[in-house]
């Protein structure tokens, strides 16, 4: 199918508000597409490039993007930018450049209009060139794209490659408009993907076997379900509240969500974002093998990378050394020994325990587990014992507690709060902002995203950091101006300024990096306040930091 069908869809359900007619709209064209087009025409109707479940990254910048724009239409940075602001959304403004353009028109377009299926491979080519020169390449690729669509292609394209829609047109629509494509309840499209990780994927099951083929899925070891995950609590004490008295709370182990799949010596390790990470971690596949009673199985655990003493965890970036390791793995299982804690089993032996109690589904579990460690546990309704148990886990070195409702059943890829997670924050830092780049998208014109100094001597600054985050708009409006008005230098995207604004700064953690000059950088490191009340002399200073990276090994393994 040409792409061209797909960007005036999506055309039609931008310009409606009216659920069920969206739902119709996308059904007719849904029942169009072919089975290799199911899923990524899907996909892409949703902002994707690809399937959730595919890691793939396109990695293509701002500056890029604008770049390739700017050559294909001629369009000068004055007028681009003042376009964008008038729209406040690139797609649109691509689209005006598009028609507008002299360039374009002299063109002679759609001898060969563009399919969904080459949208998806020159995506797929963005997305694996990477290495040395992989920006020129990239930059080639997404000219090659855009170059060969119209103006309304091009607007979706762009859109895709962002990966923001916003035609108000999310997943539950389109599970509603599967449902009707296919005449399928939508509960039985709901549940298949929660099982399958993604709508995209159900459509394409139902091209390729039919209603039988959605009604079989059901669980199978080695397809990997989402998740459940959890919201935040402030402390023991909401959480006893939230989950009216009794709860289950457990460590919260910083280290990598796991679930392995077991079909007798057949064993496979999947991450959080369903991508199989087997190779990487060969002796959980012994301990695995040597443990689990049941013979075939799904268990959910975390695991973490442990010092020489095996108990006290490493940070978590050494982890993420093993996770992403693919060559010389022996070497690196005994240079960063892991430990697997598992805390669920989702299912066992012909049996889903989705449905039953996370109580029931935990003695399960540790009924199979042999000698596997189960995450550490408190279940009470006693806040005292509580606080005292998260004080406990901290000083063991982890990262807080996991509150689990007793009765609660699982469910895959929902964020709720069945499981509310308690964490530590560090003692929050005020540094000085240095300089600052434009953000994209809606913050396109804007100093949005912040380098964050802290003082060395003599008024200069060492950077720790870069955030984003914390801000609102109106603030970043404001320090926006501010920040101009101290700017000193200004190179591409980027502004320096003289060190004048403090920040409180929160983080979760303090790592080594070779990032910055000072060796260290904050991680999800967020604005928690404008310190207008401090001056940069009192900014906190590099050697704060230094020492407050050092107190986290009290607690933690040093690597
Ligand atoms: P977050 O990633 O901050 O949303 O926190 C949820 C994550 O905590 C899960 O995805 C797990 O990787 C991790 N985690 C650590 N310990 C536990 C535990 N005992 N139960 C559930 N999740 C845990």
């Amino acid at each position: 199918m040409e792409f061209r069908a797909l960007a005036e869809l999506c055309e039609r359900l931008e310009a409606t508000t009216k659920r069920n007619l969206m739902i119709n709209m996308a059904a007719d064209f849904v029942r169009q597409l072919n089975e290799d087009e199911a899923e990524p025409a899907i996909s892409m109707i949703l902002g994707r490039s690809f399937p959730r479940w595919d890691q793939r990254n396109l990695d293509v910048s701002w500056s890029t993007l604008v770049t390739v724009i700017r050559k294909l239409t001629g369009v000068d940075w004055k007028s681009f930018s003042s376009i964008l602001k008038d729209q406040g959304d690139i797609g649109s403004t691509v689209q005006i450049i598009f028609h507008t353009s002299k360039i374009r028109k002299q063109m002679t377009l759609l001898e060969n209009p563009l399919t969904i299926l080459e949208v998806r491979r020159i995506l797929g080519a963005i997305a694996e060139t990477s290495g040395q020169g992989s920006r020129d390449r990239k930059e080639r690729l997404v000219e090659t794209l855009i170059g060969k669509a119209n103006a309304l292609e091009a607007k979706y394209i762009v859109k895709i490659i962002i990966g923001e829609m916003r035609i108000g047109f999310q997943e539950g629509l389109m599970e509603a408009a599967v449902s009707k494509a296919f005449n399928i309840p939508t509960k039985t499209i709901q549940s298949a993907t929660l099982l399958t990780g993604d709508i995209s994927e159900v459509a394409q099951i139902y091209k390729k076997k039919g209603r039988e083929g959605i009604l079989e899925i059901g669980f199978k070891v080695f397809r990997p379900i989402k998740p459940m995950l959890a919201q935040m609590a402030e402390d023991p004490e909401e959480a006893l509240k939230e989950h009216g008295g009794r709860t289950a709370f457990e460590y919260k182990l910083d280290g990598v969500r796991v679930q392995i799949h077991k079909l007798n010596d057949n064993i496979r390790i999947y991450s959080r974002r369903l991508t199989d990470i087997t190779s990487s971690f060969p002796d959980v596949v012994e301990i695995v093998r040597k443990n689990i009673k049941a013979d075939e199985c799904m268990l959910e655990g975390e695991i973490i990378a442990v010092g020489r003493d095996s108990h006290h965890p490493l940070p978590f970036q050494h982890l993420m050394r093993r996770f992403r390791r693919v060559h010389e793995i022996d070497k690196m299982v005994k240079q960063i020994p892991v430990k697997v804690y598992l805390f669920d089993m989702l299912y066992v032996d012909g049996e889903s325990l989705i449905d039953q109690p996370y109580a029931k589904r935990r003695e399960r579990l540790g009924e199979s587990a042999g000698a596997m460690p189960l995450t550490t546990q408190l279940v009470t309704d006693d806040q005292e014992l509580a606080d005292k148990f998260l004080k406990r886990a901290i000083d063991e070195g982890h990262e807080g507690l996991v509150a689990k409702r007793l009765d609660s059943r699982y469910t895959p890829g929902v964020r709720g709060k069945h499981w509310l997670k308690i964490k530590e924050t560090l003692e929050p830092l005020d540094l000085v902002i240095v300089a600052a780049e434009y953000g994209y998208g809606r913050r396109h014109g804007w100093l949005s995203d912040y380098y964050l100094g802290a003082r060395t001597d003599h008024q200069r600054f060492s950077i720790v950091g870069k955030t984003f985050k914390g801000l609102t708009d109106d603030e970043i409006i404001e320090m926006t101006k501010r920040l101009k008005e101290t700017a000193i230098k200004e190179e591409g995207h980027k502004v320096t300024v003289l060190p004048k604004i403090i920040v409180e700064v929160a983080y979760n953690e303090i790592q080594k990096s070779p990032k910055y000059k000072s060796g260290m950088a904050l991680s999800f490191a967020r604005i928690s306040r404008i310190r207008d009340d401090k001056s940069s002399d009192e900014a906190d200073t590099i050697g704060r930091v230094r020492q407050i990276y050092e107190k986290q090994f009290v607690r933690k393994a040093k690597y």
